[in-house]
């Protein structure tokens, strides 16, 4: 990968999150311009170099290559409901710019059956009978509770749509899913693994979480998502607009996209790197690419330590991808 040009086109962007979220409370990366438009490189900063190759194969592909083309106009989105109380999560559901579909997070270390069911007892009185409940494990359970609290869950949500990652492998996957009615769906197991097919040769997965940046772009993603031959919720790496655009196109150019995607981040960020971000509009994101413009793009511009710290991270980066 060409090291100096990189270097010419990046731009540095950062942001404070509006409520802490996954550890965080800031999000940060580079934008590349490029022939087709804009891409964004933002690893996070808990992954080496090799690992972030990926991330820079897809900011690669929004800039200079684009993306196929969509096949809708429009990507249904699910609001995100963190590990709180029930009269928050009630407000978080009914202030999500019409979506229909709520993930909520589950097994949280502080808290136990009691608070996940009133969590999602709330959420489905916000979201009305024919609204659509997931939970979000993040493979925090085992493979027993994990059949206990999703049979209590179930119950509460009148009937859950799935349950993402409930369980941390491949295999305790394919153990929940043989012991459950609940469909699991595979994120983490797909993600940061070395072999996305062995959810496929496990039986272990019902849906599969796809995300651009580290699975290496769009059209990776689409080869993907062919050859595990399983629906596909599209889910953020809660970019700026301008990497969540790519996970629009990725959503918009599936054949099938039967489940809301995960793309519905933007608002967790303070500021963004576009002038009209990617919010949802009655339960769904429009299809378009957004661009910056030199006023956004010096609202999110960072401190000099920062900014250094990212552009050595891409020509190291960009140094592992020539050697892969
Ligand atoms: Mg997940």
């Amino acid at each position: 990968m060409p090291v100096q040009p990189l270097a010419d086109r990046a731009v540095v962007y950062a942001t404070p999150l509006r409520t802490r979220f996954r550890g965080l409370d800031a999000r940060d990366g580079v934008l590349l311009r490029g022939d087709a438009g804009w891409g964004e490189v933002s690893p996070f900063w808990d992954y080496g170099d090799a690992e972030c190759v990926p991330w820079l194969r897809a900011g690669l592909e929004a800039a200079d290559l684009g993306w196929p083309d969509p096949v809708r106009s429009r990507v249904p989105v699910n609001v995100t409901v963190p590990a709180v109380g029930p009269e928050a999560a009630h407000r978080i559901v009914e202030g999500s710019g019409g979506c229909t579909t709520a993930k909520v997070k589950v097994a949280d270390p502080g808290q136990g059956a009691a608070e996940e069911q009133a969590r999602v007892e709330a959420v489905r009185a916000a979201l009305g009978p024919r609204g659509r409940v997931r939970v979000d494990a993040n493979g925090g359970w085992d493979v027993a509770t994990a059949v206990s609290r999703l049979r209590l869950l179930d119950r509460a949500a009148g009937g859950l749509e799935y349950a993402e990652q409930p369980v941390p492998t491949v295999a305790d996957l394919a153990a929940v899913r043989r012991r459950t009615d609940v469909p699991v769906a595979a994120d983490e197991s797909i993600r940061r693994a070395e072999d996305p097919m062995a959810v496929r040769r496990a039986d272990a997965a019902d849906v599969v979480v796809l995300k651009v940046q580290p699975l290496g772009g769009v059209r990776a993603c689409l080869d993907l998502a062919e050859q595990i031959g399983l629906p596909v919720v599209v889910s953020s790496a809660l970019e700026s607009s301008v990497g969540i655009a790519a996970g629009v196109a990725l959503a918009a150019a599936l054949p099938e996209l039967p489940y809301a995607c995960g793309l519905a981040t933007v608002q967790l960020l303070e500021r963004d790197t576009v002038v009209d971000p990617l919010l949802p509009v009655d339960g769904a994101l429009p299809v378009r690419r957004p661009p910056p413009d030199a006023s956004t793009l010096t609202a999110v511009r960072p401190g000099a330590a920062l900014e250094h710290r990212w552009r050595t991270r891409l020509a190291r980066v960009a140094a592992a991808g020539d050697r892969s």
